[in-house]
């Protein structure tokens, strides 16, 4: 193997898996670098020892987890080439991350980059316009190879320095993926995902609903919005109260845990001790309503709506007490059920 390293930027989608692989078959020592924010594949924070096992099994790659959602949100407020059909910033979102890599190069003693990206693949962000535009912007034009399109590309300077053999790169381009799929089956790679998965920003459902946070039309503020945020966002039941408050239910055990330890000070959480039901958050309740009549009738309704999803009684859904914690405080409200023509209209 050759002292010559490269990092990759490994979406773990297979043109990632496949130009990382071309790359090492010239005996260079490549890292895999896995972006991750609430916005991708940010589960894998749950178990990085598990994912990189599973990228090291599967397709012989060593990869490098790394938490990028601090400045993607940042990012995502104002990106310069907008959105593409969805809520997807892709083009901003590929030169963040091709500028974020190529700050690690030298923590690596790496000397270039490596993307999976090829000609003509997507509309809007591998274009060959495009793709120029992303290695001008991330400055990144000469360190940033394109292994499966690189010989309809100007050469980067590993290939000018002998660093990388140019004609042992590729020259794929469009939207088939025949040559991908046959390249995989000579690695020896079998398993890999579909394409175009794991994007909640291409998600025309969930997109709509991170657009409705960053029009500005919500409790929240874009300016003020945080990780928190954006995970409690893709979860559960989510409602916007006649208050202006930001409730979010637990569909079911697994949404009832993230709502109990995703709470922060501030939050009001409310549940239903007695019958099994959903976890409810109130966001922010203690600072985002202009009176406390405001409050109170939120957080009524927010009882109240514990209750309508919470079990049913020999058929019906009967008062209960809810329990409520805020502040530190904790008291219960007796609350009845809600019909569900006078929420409908609240349900995000
Ligand atoms: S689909 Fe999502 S992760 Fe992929 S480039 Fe677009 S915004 Fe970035």
């Amino acid at each position: 193997m050759s002292e010559v390293k490269a990092l990759s930027l490994f979406s773990g989608g297979l043109d990632s898996i496949l130009a990382t692989r071309l790359v090492m078959a010239q005996g260079i020592q490549v890292t895999g670098i896995k972006f991750v924010s609430p916005f991708f594949h940010y589960e894998i924070l749950d178990d990085i020892p598990g994912y990189q096992d599973e990228a090291r099994e599967k397709y012989g790659i060593e990869v490098v987890v790394r938490d990028i959602s601090e400045e993607y949100l940042e990012m995502l407020r104002k990106p310069t080439y907008g959105f593409g059909k969805n809520f997807n910033p892709c083009v901003d979102c590929k030169i963040f991350m091709v500028s974020r890599a190529k700050e690690m190069l030298k923590e690596f003693g790496a000397s270039f980059l490596i993307s999976g990206e090829v000609l003509g693949q997507r509309p809007m962000s591998q274009r060959r316009d495009t793709l120029n535009v992303i290695s001008r912007d991330s400055e990144s034009r000469s360190i940033l190879l394109r292994p499966l399109s690189a010989k309809l590309m100007t050469p980067t300077l590993a290939e000018e320095q002998g660093l990388v053999d140019r004609e042992k790169l590729l020259r794929f381009s469009g939207r088939g993926r025949s040559q991908q799929i046959a390249l995989a089956a000579e690695f020896g790679i079998k398993d890999y995902p579909a394409p175009a998965g794991g994007c909640i920003l291409a998600d025309p459902n969930l997109s709509r609903r991170i657009k409705n946070f960053y029009d500005d039309n919500f409790v929240v503020r874009a300016a003020d919005m945080t990780v928190t945020d954006i995970l409690l966002l893709l979860v559960g039941r989510q409602f916007q109260l006649p208050g202006g408050g930001w409730l979010i239910l637990g569909r079911d055990m697994k949404d009832n845990d993230k709502l109990t330890s995703w709470a922060e000070q501030g939050d009001a959480l409310l549940r239903m001790p007695e019958r099994p039901g959903p976890t409810a958050l109130l966001r922010r309740a203690a600072s985002c309503y202009g009176s406390e009549e405001l409050r109170q009738a939120d957080l009524e309704y927010a009882a109240r709506l514990v209750v309508r999803y919470g079990r049913q009684v020999d058929g019906g859904r009967p008062p209960g007490d809810v329990s409520l914690r805020l502040g530190g405080e904790n008291k219960s409200i007796q609350a009845e059920t809600i019909e569900d023509t006078e929420f409908m209209d609240w349900m995000l």
